[in-house]
């Protein structure tokens, strides 16, 4: 199947908050095949062309509960110059974080939230995710910093029912945070 906008569920529908099941594995066909779907479309969605075309938005990630799917599966794609790192993750857990934290510094965006919602969203600065990951067919301990360790926290967050904006200071959205990276 092919993502495109009008499969992208929006805030506040219900799916979004809900805790995503474990995916049983090895992967059924059906569950294999919507994984594919989403690394398509973040891998898809770099491409201006074909953001125009099926009316999408730019991402660098997308979880299943986005599509309507409450299953710990999603799709990370960054390629950028200081960052190229993809995966379509079957069950990701955090299995260790650093306690340093990190933040982007204009904020963080969604494609099942709109408007934005601006203000620092807190995340770590370093996490080891373990999950079965589809693109290498093995079970690994994956190990990220900076930009895409701030994606993948937000992705395995939707599998939580939680989206970033849960995170910001309501009082203070922009307030600074001690001994945080900025990225
Ligand atoms: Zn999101």
């Amino acid at each position: 199947m092919r993502i495109t906008a009008k499969d992208i569920v929006m805030e506040p529908s219900e799916v979004l908050r809900q805790k995503a099941a474990e995916v049983e594995l090895p992967l059924s066909r059906k569950d294999r095949q919507i994984l594919l779907d989403l690394i398509t479309y973040v891998r898809n969605s770099r491409d201006e062309e074909y953001r125009e075309k099926y009316n999408i938005k730019a991402s660098v990630g997308i979880a299943a509960p986005q599509i309507g799917v409450s299953k710990k599966m999603l799709a990370v794609s960054i390629k950028d110059d200081e960052d190229s790192v993809e995966f379509a993750l079957v069950n990701p857990k955090i299995v260790s974080n650093s306690t340093q934290k990190a933040y982007l510094e204009n904020g963080e965006s969604c494609l099942s939230v709109s408007p934005d919602v601006e203000g620092i969203v807190p995340r770590y600065a370093k996490v080891t995710v373990r999950a079965y990951n589809l693109l290498t067919d093995r079970v690994e301990n994956i190990r990220l910093t900076g930009y895409p360790a701030i994606v993948m926290q937000h992705e395995i967050d939707h599998l939580y029912g939680l989206l970033y904006h849960d995170h910001i200071n309501k009082k203070d959205p922009w307030a600074p945070i001690p001994g945080a990276i900025v990225i």
